[in-house]
């Protein structure tokens, strides 16, 4: 059984540590950098991308979490948790930093005021025929990627139709949308596939 540690600077914690429960991994909480080096995978949640880089910085875990994702840790993000593992962004705070891994570049609130958070069905790559109900909370896009990411889902309907929001890259995948609210946990359960390949070195 994987361990897969959810960062907990800020942000929905506990969320996450009951989806990734429910596609049957044992979860924990990340907040020092000892903890980093005990998890077979990390989930960022979503949250506050500013707040969780100032504490994230402060508890000293920027450099840990770089050296594992480089090391090839499976790591998955959630809205600004996506924001975390970009490794450019757009309408970051001055000085933003993010801990990167994916060669992306993602404008945070993208989306826009009048459209702060909604509903919408997007088809993800690899997770089952039907779309993925999925919710936005001022969320970021993806405005471009490098050759070697995947493109997992993409905004169906609107005006923002065809922004990218689920990709993957290797063992680091990132969605705009927030799955740990809606009660469908496919996008845990290929997290935790992904991770357990990992561990048993398949990919
Ligand atoms: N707008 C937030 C940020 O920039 C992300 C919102 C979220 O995670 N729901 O970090």
């Amino acid at each position: 059984v994987p361990t897969i540690g959810v960062l907990a600077l800020q942000g929905d914690v506990l969320e996450h540590a009951r989806a990734l429960e429910q596609a049957g991994a044992r979860t924990v909480t990340v907040r020092r950098a000892e903890e980093v080096d005990q998890v077979d995978g990390l989930v960022l949640p979503g949250g506050e991308s500013t707040t969780m880089w100032r504490l994230a910085r402060a508890f000293e875990l920027l450099e840990p979490l770089r050296k594992r994702i480089e090391a090839g840790m499976p790591a998955y993000g959630s809205c600004a948790g996506m924001i975390m593992l970009a490794d450019r962004i757009r309408d970051g705070v001055a000085g933003q930093e993010t801990v990167g891994g994916i060669d992306m570049t993602v404008r945070r609130n993208a989306f826009g005021r009048q459209v702060d958070s909604f509903e919408s069905d997007v088809p993800l790559t690899g997770m089952g025929d039907t779309p993925y109900h999925a919710v936005f909370i001022r969320a970021p896009w993806v405005e471009s990627v490098g050759d070697a990411v995947e493109v997992l889902g993409r905004a169906e309907t609107g005006p923002n139709a065809g922004r990218i929001v689920a990709v993957r890259q290797g063992r680091l995948m990132a969605t705009a949308f927030h799955p740990e609210l809606t009660g469908d946990f496919r996008v845990h359960h290929y997290f935790a596939d992904l991770v357990r390949r990992a561990m048993r070195k398949e990919d």
